[in-house]
């Protein structure tokens, strides 16, 4: 195999592999938080020196509007032949809040040993698996092919994109994409590791992520608070009528009840649904991991638990505030109502649609006397990848040949609205192939990243490199 000696190379090394993602794991970059921007750049410039290392032409490049009030883009490449790989990832990580629930310090990284029964032997750190750890997979596998083959990537055409907003909401990325299609033009495929496997030991690649619309939506009423005494049932409640209003979004089957919700959801074929059964996942011991019993298995009638997060869209209340919420008692009916209602999408529907059907059937609500007030969180289109292209069949081979086990074919019910805007932008599929586990706790205290986890990882990415360079 052209790749063994980057594999060996990956085995010999692996210790200075780990203490470079604890050396990135210390720079603490979150994003959201302008307190924290030099040390945002910090990471970026840390990762354009491994990039360099790595034998790619790298650079920072800064965004926004006006430009450098953004986090900036590194962006790194490397000529070669055959198919053009664009990577994605981002070195920014979310805030560690509450921080005294964290064991060790977030940004001083620790590994602790392998609990049996439990978690393996692990990296803990802000960052450790979202994503710095997945895209420190793909840039070791780089240094591993540069140190053993002389070129970089071992003369595969590469784009490294690694951006430092994902965590913040990617304000920048898409007038970014837009301004230099040039760039990405002839990218053949885009690969993102920001995803998991379907448990310890079975890798997969994601071929389905769902798409997004999340809209704020406020209910005016009366132009005052008021006193629930006087004025209870003399005019309209904006809580009450919110929230009346709101259980209407779904049926007894629990589907939704929007006109036209379903018209452009891709059914599932029963190919498709054999393939998920025979994955074995097990409902009810997902529900028994967060403090439910078995008969909590409720959703969209019709379908299976796995088939409801990959292949069904939902729709959420995430917040509702109105009146008082304070200690103690307060009667009073408030002058407005406010919800956060976001709905999971999936192939082929149309966000914007979406959007605009949600408002309409709110509008047609309306309590006498009433008016609404919009604001929208974005949106983005879900993306399923063909499972027969050859970059999937890559992929495929690319991780049995590096951990010796078939990858499952797996969707997820979360959104990377990358890959919508890649998609969009520039024609470019994306194959998802991350190594993450769900209990590894991104977003929250104590986040890990399974040392087998990031062995794995950096493996099947060299592995990935010689099957493109085997493409030509
Ligand atoms: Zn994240």
């Amino acid at each position: 195999m052209p790749d063994a000696p980057a594999q060996r190379w990956l085995v010999e090394h692996e210790q200075e592999s780990v203490q470079r993602l604890c050396e990135w794991l210390r720079i603490p970059s979150i994003s959201t938080d302008p307190t924290y921007q030099p040390d945002v750049r910090r990471a970026a410039e840390w990762a354009r020196e491994q990039l360099a290392e790595a034998g790619l032409q790298a650079q920072l490049i800064d965004i926004g509007d006006p430009p450098g009030s953004g986090h900036p883009i590194v962006l790194a490449t490397s000529a070669g032949r055959g198919p053009h790989v664009l990577f994605y990832g981002h070195y920014d990580v979310q805030p560690v809040d509450p921080v005294d629930l964290w064991d060790s310090p977030p940004f001083e990284p620790v590994i602790k040993p392998s609990v049996p029964g439990g978690p393996g032997e692990r990296i803990v750190a802000r960052g450790a698996c979202d994503d710095k750890g997945q895209v420190m997979m793909f840039l070791e596998a780089l240094r591993a092919w540069r140190e053993t083959s002389g070129a970089p990537a071992g003369g595969v055409r590469i784009t490294v994109l690694l951006e430092g907003e994902e965590e913040s909401g990617s304000a920048n990325l898409e007038a970014f994409l837009r301004a230099n299609r040039a760039r990405f033009a002839d990218c053949d495929i885009c690969l993102i590791s920001d995803t998991s496997m379907l448990d310890r030991g079975r890798p997969a690649i994601t071929y389905g992520v769902r798409g997004l619309v999340y809209n704020q939506v406020t209910l005016h009423g009366p132009d005052q608070d008021l006193h629930s005494g006087l004025w209870g049932g003399r005019c309209p409640n904006p809580n009450n009528e919110l929230v009346k209003i709101l259980a209407q979004l779904w049926d007894e089957r629990r589907r939704v009840t929007i006109p036209g919700f379903y018209d452009d959801v891709r059914d599932l074929s029963p190919q498709e649904r054999t393939a998920w059964r025979d994955l074995g996942v097990d409902p009810a011991a997902a529900l028994r991991a967060i403090g439910l019993p078995p008969e909590s298995d409720i959703g969209e009638q019709g379908f299976s638990s796995v088939e409801r997060e990959w292949a069904r869209p939902t729709a959420e209340l995430n917040g509702i505030v109105g009146g008082y919420t304070g200690a103690g008692a307060k009667t009073v009916i408030p002058s407005r109502a406010m919800a956060k209602v976001s709905f999971r999408l999936v192939a082929d529907q149309d966000p914007q649609a979406i959007e605009t059907a949600f408002r309409q059937w709110l509008r047609d609500r309306t309590p006498p006397g009433c008016r609404w007030e919009f604001a929208s969180f974005g949106t983005s289109r879900g993306v399923t990848v063909a499972t027969d292209s050859p970059f999937l069949s890559a992929a495929k081979r690319a991780i049995s040949g590096a951990t010796g086990i078939e990858p499952a074919l797996i969707k997820t019910g979360g959104s990377i609205p990358v890959a919508a805007m890649l998609k969009e932008q520039l024609g470019v599929e994306t194959i998802f192939m991350g190594f993450g586990l769900d209990d590894d706790r991104v977003h929250s205290p104590n986040e890990k990243f399974e040392l087998d986890c990031f062995r794995a990882g950096a493996r099947a990415h060299a592995a990935m490199i010689a099957e493109i360079l085997a493409m030509k």
